[in-house]
């Protein structure tokens, strides 16, 4: 059996030079950091979204509220190992993983290969099952003018 998962998010730039930018759990350099109650990695978010959709459990609003402060800065490493045990519970288990990231800053193809090592180790899948690719918004929008950045997620589990 195969369920496929499919999860968005965004998160807002932010000029914070002593915040962390943190994506697919790599702490990236820049004078710039996304916004968000957590370490706001939009990476792992849409993954953990994409993970607990598939298993039908849900999103990571419901299971980490953003009201919650024991989620303050929290890991998001930990969001999707929550979101993979909740769905190994049912007896899914993770295939693949394909995002793609739209935004301009910061570029993601000079650190791909970096950001798909670590998404790969986070979620226990070899290399050539992790995806991460990247496009822009052509200038058009808030993602255009470097407000933020939106990912999206597509996994399949297999039980
Ligand atoms: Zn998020």
């Amino acid at each position: 059996m195969f369920r496929v998962g499919n999860g968005i998010d965004f998160h807002r730039l932010i000029n914070e030079p002593f915040r962390p930018l943190m994506l697919a759990g790599v702490e990236v350099k820049s004078d710039f950091a996304f916004l968000g109650h957590s370490d706001a990695d939009v990476i792992l978010h849409a993954v953990a979204d994409a993970i607990l959709g598939a298993a039908g459990l849900g999103d990571i609003g419901q299971h980490f509220p953003d009201t919650d402060p024991i989620h303050k800065n929290m890991q998001s490493s930990l969001i999707v190992h929550k979101a993979l045990s909740l769905a190994a519970e049912k007896g899914w288990k993770l295939v693949n993983v394909d995002c793609t990231y739209v935004g301009d800053h910061p570029k993601i193809n000079p650190i791909r290969k970096e950001l798909q090592q670590s998404l790969a180790n986070i979620v226990s899948l070899p290399l050539e099952d992790v995806s991460i690719k990247a496009t822009t918004s052509e200038g058009m929008g808030a993602l255009g003018r470097s407000e933020g950045v939106l990912v999206m997620a597509t996994i399949l589990l297999e039980k």
